[in-house]
């Protein structure tokens, strides 16, 4: 079942970069002392989420697996590690 096509959809705060827009998971190198943008949600901070917004039934909105086994802890592959259940994330803006 696909999600309504009139879903109502608001920005929420990436979960995974807490609204920053940078990946803070990422160790800056010396020849990248810039932070790298968050890959999560293009770089903006927010993911445009259906309302009402739902963090994500699989890691709780954590980004992080809860699985045991060899994917625990890694970034959760359910929401794109957004943090949310059904959300769009918009297209990077052109520089
Ligand atoms: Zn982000
Ligand atoms: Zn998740």
């Amino acid at each position: 079942m696909s999600s309504p096509p009139n879903a109502q959809y608001a920005p929420e705060t990436c979960q995974w970069c807490k609204g920053t827009g940078h990946d803070d998971h990422i160790p800056t190198k010396p020849d990248h002392p810039q932070p790298y943008s968050c890959a999560a949600c293009n770089g903006q901070g927010r993911v445009q989420v259906a309302q009402p917004s739902q963090p994500c039934v699989h890691c709780k909105g954590t980004t992080v697996n809860p699985d045991p086994g060899e994917r625990h802890g890694k970034p959760c592959d359910y929401c794109g590690r957004t943090g949310w259940s059904l959300r769009w994330i918009p297209p990077p803006r052109p520089s």
